[in-house]
């Protein structure tokens, strides 16, 4: 029943996760003017506005001038509602259910403004941290906050010597301000030796994509913070810990 629950819920989150990301890319007011139609200003209807079902029922199209609505509209409520109930199932209703969904809605807001867009919005991090820290203050107190912090403060510092030293190899610059800022997200939520490892299971999951892009298109400009994003959401809901890492190295 739960599960359901927090597919419904995360895929309503993400249907609004995707205007929020549109809008405020697009210097959009987020809550003016209501859901509309981008070809014909058609004024989307309540039955219009229901994730994933008004899609299907209609066949992706605008209901009065039959144009066609984006994919990642469908792609987006699908995979939010996905990661909400997989979080579920991996930490039941605790406290660390609520920082995960945190985490996750924020990553989506990022993933999508950053590929549609090429911007991680300061706005987003900003909100997704400060909201993060108070959580963390009313459900695990002080001490743990602090912690949290300080493992976000080493994460972007971790990140901007890597940028230096990418900058002096590459002789341009290797990482944008938006993934380094990204990285004291990270940092806040899975902690510094996570954090540090997106970075490799990014360059991961990129390296085929990019080889792809690379050939098929002229402009090779890919954004990175996606894949950052995507790779600390895999480590996230893996469930994996410092501890494990550790252990893993110590073992070899
Ligand atoms: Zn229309």
């Amino acid at each position: 029943m739960f599960y359901i629950l927090f597919f419904i819920l995360g895929s309503v989150m993400g249907s609004f996760f995707h205007v929020v990301a549109t809008r405020m890319s697009n210097d959009e007011c987020i809550i003016a003017p209501s859901s509309h139609c981008h070809t014909c200003d058609h004024k989307l209807k309540w039955y219009e506005l229901i994730p994933i079902v008004s899609y299907i029922i209609q066949g992706g199209k605008c209901r009065k001038c039959g144009s066609y609505l984006p994919l990642s509209y469908l792609v987006i409520e699908i995979v939010t509602g996905v990661l909400y109930a997989v979080c579920y199932h991996e930490y039941g209703l605790s406290p660390k259910l609520i920082i995960s969904v945190i985490f996750i809605s924020i990553l989506i807001i990022v993933i999508v403004s950053d590929i549609e867009y090429m911007i991680i919005l300061d706005e987003v991090l900003v909100f997704g941290s400060v909201i993060t820290i108070i959580f963390y203050l009313i459900l695990y107190g002080l001490d743990v906050t602090v912690y949290h912090v300080l493992d976000a403060a080493l994460a972007f510092v971790a990140m901007y010597a890597l940028k230096l030293l990418g900058d002096f190899i590459f002789k341009k610059e290797s990482l944008g301000g938006g993934d380094i800022k990204l990285m004291f997200f990270f940092g806040l939520v899975i902690g510094l030796p996570l954090s540090v490892i997106t970075i490799f299971v990014a360059t991961f999951i990129a390296f085929p994509i990019a080889l792809f892009v690379l050939f098929s298109r002229r402009d090779n400009m890919i954004p990175f913070g996606p894949f950052l994003s995507m790779a600390a959401i895999l480590i996230l809901i893996s469930g994996i810990n410092t501890d494990d890492i550790v252990n893993i190295i110590a073992n070899k």
